[in-house]
């Protein structure tokens, strides 16, 4: 479980995140959206530490991470994956060696065993015969389709996706949706920041909807589409659907 407890972010005199508290269930496909510069990636990269708050707690199964020593830090990592929008893949290593670089560095996996997991992994992303390419010969797609992959290797228990098709070519959209939707039928928990509405209408099981730092709406898909409550999340719809 994800638990955030009155988290606030400042950059300088930027107050980005406002009180944040929100709890995420193990299980849970959780999606944020709301306008641009509300604070979502600055909440997502709250949660693995990638950004600090400035004030509040945040426990990952019950474990409090904003008091962690920095070695505790490279091992809850590996339990909270993240996927970027621009992928951010090695572009001078093989998708291959991108996928099984952090297992045999951080997590210490025999390469053997490794590359093993790493083929299987490119299986279920769809992207068997890739496995000696570079990212430069990949389309967006399937950048982002390795970097999923990349991301499952650690075995995460967490998985954090930042606007995960916002760079793609719409074309490319769906086969990236469609791989993440898969993942959410396998139980793992998500946090997926996106403009996809239909997609998050889909897949989530809770909507957070955010404006200027603050979680304004928290609930179910069904109810936040049919009929938002707050006049900000009425708005924002009009403009995106
Ligand atoms: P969103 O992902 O919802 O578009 P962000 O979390 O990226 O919003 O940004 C929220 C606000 O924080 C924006 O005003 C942005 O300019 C600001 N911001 C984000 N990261 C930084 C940073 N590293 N330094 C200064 N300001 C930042
Ligand atoms: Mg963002």
């Amino acid at each position: 479980m994800i638990e955030m407890k009155t988290v606030n972010k400042n950059f300088g005199k930027l107050h980005v995140l406002k009180d944040i508290s929100t709890k995420i269930n193990d299980g849970e496909v959780v999606t944020i959206i709301g306008p641009s510069g509300s604070g979502k990636s600055t909440l997502l990269r709250c949660i693995n530490l990638l950004g600090e708050p400035t004030t509040g707690e945040i426990f990952i199964d019950n474990e409090n991470i904003t008091s962690l020593s920095e070695k505790q830090v490279m091992k809850m990592r590996s339990e909270v994956g993240m996927v970027f929008q621009h992928f951010n893949l090695f572009p001078h290593k093989t998708v291959l060696e991108n996928i099984t670089y952090a297992p045999i560095k951080v997590r210490k996996t025999a390469k053997e065993q490794a590359h093993k997991e790493a083929k299987a992994l490119l299986e279920q992303v769809g992207l068997s015969d890739k496995a000696d390419v570079y990212p430069s010969k990949l389309s967006g797609g399937q950048k982002q389709r390795v970097a999923i992959a990349r991301a499952l290797a650690m075995k995460p228990k967490y998985l954090l996706f930042d606007e995960p098709t916002s760079a793609l070519d719409p074309e490319m959209v769906k086969e990236v949706l469609e791989v993440i939707q898969s993942l959410a039928d396998t139980g793992i928990t998500m946090v997926i920041v996106t403009h996809e509405m239909a997609f998050a209408e889909r897949v989530s099981s809770k909507i957070i909807f955010m404006d200027e730092g603050t979680i304004i709406e928290e609930t179910e898909p069904k109810v936040f589409f049919d009929s938002p409550k707050s006049e900000r999340a009425k708005i924002f719809l009009e403009k995106v659907l």
